[in-house]
């Protein structure tokens, strides 16, 4: 294997230059180096990435193929150099050719393949995979658009569109070979062959080529690299003029036009169902395409079909790419002429699903018409699978028509995607243990009763590789000073810092490294928002998706009240703050994109009221992304995990800020839950509704917030403000949206569904006592350094381990070094 030696990088980066730019190293933009450097990485990544091929293949490894419709992957550049341990053979080689490594890491643009935690998952896990050597694909779509980049002119929400592949990306590399075909519409023809089987084939289809370009995920200092596909479009011909003159003209276009868009743009809804039909091409373009070289990859190996699932698993992450069930059906009947019972019984064992969300508008349950329109076979298999199913719910239970309406799969017009997934694999899993029981006992209690062996839990996880190595390089060379550097690869060891946080000494370090990382952040906020703020301020962070059940409404409010307080009594005990907010809205989630301008008029407003002498800031960050995301959680004093309990699955942002030793203000939801187990109550500020509250008083058809409104000055007064001008004087009635929602009920929404109102004075209390806290600057550290030490758990390398263990079996395969 190739080694990695200063002179010789030296030269392949000029070489490059050279061949890619007709330029010398001292003429080139950053640009330009960017990609000489990036190519020079890539010939060391390739020979790794061709002798683990080689290896798996000559181990006959089983590989888990992580279906997924988002990778959140951020930059490749700086990771790949950590990762191959030539971090520092590299630098070298770079400072002598005059090239800085920082600057040359922000021309790279982040493949932004996703929205928000669901695709991040899929990245952190893929970054785990190939680092604990297992055998992987992840499958996606090359979106030619990413997620957008968000613009904020006037306080507003632009949407400019991310067109990360306009310089060409050095890492990807297209795999016209293995290409394959797709087919949409048409209807299916049925004949017997000479057993008098019936076949079935689709006709007058459209169909387009789906062709790879493969990604290569390096796992850390171990040889190893794991691949990501994303499938691009083509159309099958080249158009030509013979199809007019047959007649097809129609047809050509047709095919030509559906190449062109299946892969144009990536769905900015996050944890919201759109039903677009562009959309289901999209989950059938990709998920066909995977699942059919899948089967061939198997076969070209292996004679006998029936033991796919030896050496294959497809697990499903959400139900986006849930019609793969039904696309493995029809490759193992129609193609491989399996009986019913036999497709059935690979496919079960074959397919794992994992659930992200219980909140109903996430729910994809696609109209029956346009399904079987575009999916004809796969409808008829989806069809079938219901059938058989509903048989055995009667013969369960008996005139219970209960059951039926719950679990049927295709019911009142409409396929139930997550229904076809928990019935057609063989485990079902939640991303929080909190998440897993509201699964079981509450949002899936019907299957769960029906099928217990299949639910598991999975805790979301992060990698420590991205979000502690790369991100904060301060703190991860103090941990490594304190502890050596197992935890790379291995974090259950950064509990061994725990003997620190009582340290005197460690204490100030750890406060200064914050400080330094809070300095980094005051230049980029600076640099970005032209506004200056306070490093010795609190840093009090929210970034994340906008979403209102994240809450940054209740967030916003709060800021509103404290202002109110500190204007009518200007010398009340209050330490500084700086409220930093990052988020993107759904380009189409309006009352999402209106508390986003709450927040920046608020700012406005705040930021320049020189009576109160600065002791209040708010910053909202422009387009929050992967890459200004690790210099936000190295920075953060207070990580703002806010949620209404019982809505946020899990979160894996919460993890991130734990890890660079901000301190959890979050509600009892999702992973928080375990993070509170972990690090103990007293070293979180919890407040707020229980799970089972908010449950409870959901099923009474919600509260009444207008009795809150009625009793507490202080609320009505910042509800008022919404609404009088203070914060739009332009417009007062810019914000009323906002201020109905709270305390209307509208059409089928209840006044104020995310209980802002209910949990408003328990957050506010929650607010005083960080303050209190952060005045014992010993105290908080000693605080802040446990919460680095207890967050072994979220490593996404243990998270990998679980699922190894308990779903996808698979073995490790080294690589001789
Ligand atoms: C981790 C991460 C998320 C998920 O954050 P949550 O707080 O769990 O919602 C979203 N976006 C980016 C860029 C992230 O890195």
């Amino acid at each position: 294997m190739k080694e990695l030696d200063k002179e010789e990088f030296k030269k392949q980066v000029v070489d490059y230059m050279k061949v890619l730019y007709f330029r010398t190293v001292e003429e080139a933009t950053q640009q330009q180096l960017f990609q000489a450097v990036s190519y020079a990485i890539k010939d060391y990544i390739v020979d790794q990435w061709m002798e683990t091929h080689k290896r798996c293949e000559e181990e006959d490894a089983k590989r888990v193929y992580y279906l997924s419709m988002e990778f959140l992957m951020g930059r490749a550049l700086g990771n790949i150099i950590l990762n191959l341990k030539g971090n520092k053979e590299i630098r070298e080689a770079l400072d002598e050719l005059g090239i800085d490594l920082n600057a040359i890491e922000d021309q790279e643009p982040d493949p932004a393949l996703g929205n928000g935690g669901l695709g991040r998952l899929a990245a952190c896990f893929l970054d785990s995979l190939a680092t604990l050597n297992y055998p992987a694909y992840g499958c996606g779509i090359r979106y030619k658009y990413g997620m957008f980049k968000q613009k904020i002119e006037d306080g507003y929400q632009i949407e400019a569109p991310d067109n990360w592949l306009k310089e060409g990306y050095p890492f990807e590399i297209r795999r016209e070979e293995y290409a394959v075909e797709v087919k949409f519409g048409g209807h299916i023809a049925i004949h017997r062959d000479e057993t008098g089987r019936e076949i079935f084939t689709q006709e007058d289809y459209q169909s387009v080529r789906a062709v790879p370009y493969d990604l290569p995920i390096v796992g850390y200092n171990n040889g190893f690299v794991n691949t990501l596909r994303i499938w691009d479009a083509e159309a099958i011909d080249n158009f030509n003029l013979d199809s007019f003159d047959k007649g097809d003209y129609h047809k050509a276009v047709e095919q030509q036009n559906l190449a062109r868009t299946i892969c144009e743009v990536l769905y900015p809804n996050d944890n919201h169902y759109a039903g677009k039909e562009l959309r289901l091409k999209q989950q059938y373009f990709f998920v066909s395409a995977s699942v059919q070289k899948a089967v061939l990859k198997y076969m070209k190996r292996h004679d006998d079909i029936h033991k796919l699932y030896e050496k294959v698993c497809f697990q499903l992450n959400d139900t986006h790419p849930t019609v793969a069930v039904a696309e493995l059906m029809r490759i193992l009947m129609d193609d491989y002429r399996l009986s019913w019972e036999e497709a059935w019984e690979i496919t079960n064992k074959t397919c794992a699903y994992t659930n992200h969300t219980i909140m109903s508008e996430a729910l994809e349950k696609w109209p029956l018409e346009l399904f079987s329109r575009l999916l004809p076979r796969i409808y008829q298999i989806v069809e079938e699978i219901n059938r058989r199913f509903i048989i055995q719910i009667q013969e369960k239970y008996p005139g219970d028509f209960s059951k039926i309406e719950k679990m049927a799969i295709v019911y009142d017009g409409q396929v139930r995607m997550a229904n076809l997934a928990i019935v057609s694999g063989f485990s079902v899993n939640g991303v929080a243990n909190l998440h897993t029981e509201i699964l079981k006992h509450q949002q899936l209690k019907e299957f769960y009763d029906m099928m217990p062996e299949k639910f598991n839990n999975k805790t979301n996880g992060i990698t420590q590789r991205r979000f502690l190595l790369h991100g904060n390089p301060l703190l991860a060379d103090w941990v490594t000073n304190k502890i050596g550097d197992d935890w790379i690869t291995n974090l259950t060891h950064i509990n061994e810092l725990a003997i620190y946080a009582d340290d005197e000494k460690c204490q100030k370090e750890f406060m200064n490294i914050k400080y330094q990382n809070k300095l980094r952040l005051a230049e980029y906020i600076k640099k970005h928002n032209g506004i200056e703020v306070d490093p010795r301020s609190i840093f009090d962070v929210q970034v994340k998706r906008l979403h209102e059940y994240k809450r940054q409404l209740l967030n916003i409010l709060h800021i509103m009240h404290l202002y109110n307080e500190l204007k009518k009594n200007p010398t009340m005990d209050f330490y500084p703050r700086t409220f930093i907010f990052g988020a993107k809205a759904s380009a189409g989630y309006r009352r999402a994109k209106a508390i986003i301008k709450l927040i920046n008029s608020v700012a406005d407003v705040i930021n320049n009221d020189t009576s109160i002498g600065g002791k209040i800031k708010v910053v909202f960050i422009e387009n929050y992304r992967v890459s200004n995301a690790e210099i936000i959680f190295a920075a953060a004093d207070v990580s703002e995990q806010i949620s209404t309990a019982s809505k946020e699955a899990s979160g894996t942002g919460n993890m991130k800020f734990m890890l660079n030793g901000a301190i959890t203000l979050g509600t009892m939801d999702g992973a928080n839950v375990e993070i509170v187990e972990e690090v103990g109550a007293e070293n979180a500020f919890i407040f707020g509704l229980s799970s089972d509250e908010v449950i409870q008083y959901e099923q009474n058809g919600g509260y009444n917030p207008k009795e809150i409104y009625n009793i507490d000055q202080d609320i009505r007064t910042v509800l008022t403000q919404l609404v009088n001008g203070t914060y739009s004087p332009e417009n007062p009635e810019l914000f009323r949206e906002i201020y109905n929602s709270l305390l209307e009920d509208n059409g089928g929404e209840r006044a104020d569904q995310y209980f802002i109102l209910k949990d408003f004075r328990s957050y506010e209390e929650a607010q005083k006592r960080v303050g209190e806290a952060y005045k014992n600057q010993a105290g908080w550290a000693k605080s802040a350094i446990l919460n680095v030490a207890k967050s072994g758990k979220f490593s996404s390398d243990r998270t990998i381990e679980e699922y190894v263990r308990d779903i996808w079996h698979l073995d490790k395969i080294t690589i001789e070094r």
